[in-house]
């Protein structure tokens, strides 16, 4: 017999009715054998409804309240589901983070789960019962509710299975397995029936959300067996692992990630001298603002160019920080743009092939695609480039790295 966590995403319990089919899912399971203990998100949209109202009281809700008011998307979707359990004679029981004691720090709205007492759920699962968990949400020291940041189910399910040492966390969700880019932006994606924890990361981290970054370090932290599936359609999924297999045809690049939430600073005409990175940059992290890519020009008239990427959500606060440090420093001006998007190409394939960025920057060429900004690293290249290229540049690199699906036959 073995232990499955299951955790279905908002769309797979979007409604009542989508509810009672998970239900029936999960009976299934049930019924061969396996102890399962689910995890669920809110309903779709549910979350966003919540963080509305409360941008209605404040541009900046406290972030306290905020996690007491949004962890109820969850609390809902959990009894949902253990009573349609229950009326299919399927005993079950439902827990909050709190009362689980998914213990976190206390950075609410992004806090981390440092411990996990599975003895509840052991106990409930030797009695019988089906245990379903509320996704996205724990408790800190103090006992203040806190959420794990958006997508955070994800990492609710596989910490679960990690601190319950299950047989394997299923992820499942409205796609049926993970592809080499977004099949909702390129209709030519295809399914990967397996991928590395390295590229995964990678992907998770440079904007396919669709598993959050910490559940993928969790499930290669604990070496949690990671698969991601289709919650209403049979079929393999993909399953997320730790081999890399040295084959012929490995393909250089696994996928294609993009992301739209970042904007791009500019300060021009720097005075460079020794410790200009640190002047400017200094103050950007002191409040709290993280910064992605990085570039500095040097010109010849001893003055630097210095651009930066930040979340679009800090856009601002940071041009305000940049403007003062522009005129304390004696800069010329500075820029601010935020119709950037970043693609990025990600493989472990690329470790033992070289010209991949060149390949990379010819296919956007073609396209006519201005590259602002590159960034490397052993298994991924990262440009930004205009946001109105964004899906262009996409679809260009899937053709060109031979990542599209062979076009489905059509009836004759
Ligand atoms: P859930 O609510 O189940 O957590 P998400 O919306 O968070 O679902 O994640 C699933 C979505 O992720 C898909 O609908 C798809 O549009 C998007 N996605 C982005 N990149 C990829 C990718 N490489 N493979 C599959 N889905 C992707
Ligand atoms: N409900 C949360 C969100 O929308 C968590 C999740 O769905 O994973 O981000
Ligand atoms: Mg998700």
């Amino acid at each position: 017999m073995a232990l499955i966590v299951q955790k279905f995403g908002g769309t797979s319990v979007g409604s009542v009715e989508r509810i009672e089919q998970v239900a029936e899912k999960i009976k299934k399971f049930r019924n061969g054998g396996d102890d399962i203990v689910v995890v669920v998100s809110a309903m779709s949209g549910e979350t966003n409804r919540l963080i509305d109202l409360a941008k209605q009281i404040s541009d900046q809700p406290v972030a306290r309240e905020l996690d007491v008011m949004v962890s109820t998307g969850e609390q809902v979707t959990i009894a949902l589901l253990a009573m349609a359990l229950i009326k299919r004679g399927v005993p079950a029981v439902s827990f909050t983070g709190n009362q689980v004691r998914i213990l976190t720090d206390s950075a609410h709205t992004k806090a981390r789960i440092l411990q996990i007492d599975s003895q509840r759920i052991q106990r409930e699962l030797k009695a019988g019962r089906v245990v379903v968990v509320a996704g996205f949400q724990g408790v800190d020291g103090k006992g203040n509710i806190t959420t794990l940041g958006r997508g955070g189910s994800d990492t609710t399910g596989v910490a679960l299975a990690a601190a319950l040492k299950a047989d394997e966390c299923q992820i499942y969700t409205d796609v049926d397995g993970v592809y080499t880019t977004d099949p909702r932006v390129v209709a030519k994606a295809r399914r990967l029936d397996k991928i590395t924890f390295e590229e995964m990361l990678e992907m998770a981290s440079l904007g396919s959300k669709v598993l959050q970054i910490r559940a993928v370090e969790f499930a290669g932290k604990y070496s949690v067996p990671l698969r991601v599936l289709h919650s209403f359609q049979e079929g393999p999924g993909t399953l997320i692992t730790l081999d890399e297999e040295e084959s012929m045809e490995q393909p250089i690049i696994s996928g294609i990630a993009f992301n739209r939430d970042e904007a791009k600073l500019t300060i021009r005409g720097v005075p460079d001298t020794p410790g200009v990175a640190f002047k400017i940059l200094g103050p950007i992290s002191a409040a709290n603002v993280e910064v992605d890519m990085i570039v500095q020009n040097v010109a010849h008239d001893n003055t630097t160019d210095f651009t930066f990427t930040v979340h679009r959500n800090d856009y601002n606060s940071a041009l305000q920080i940049l403007q003062t440090i522009a005129n304390e420093m004696g800069a010329r001006e500075v820029i601010g743009d935020t119709d950037i998007a970043k693609v990025s190409i990600v493989g472990v394939g690329m470790r033992s092939h070289a010209g991949v960025a060149s390949r990379m920057f010819e296919a956007l060429a073609k396209e006519n695609i201005n590259i602002q900004m590159i960034s490397t690293s052993e298994i991924k290249v990262s440009v930004v480039i205009e946001e109105k290229y964004l899906e262009l540049a996409v679809r260009a690199l899937h053709t060109a790295f031979e990542l599209d699906a062979p076009a489905a036959k059509t009836a004759e």
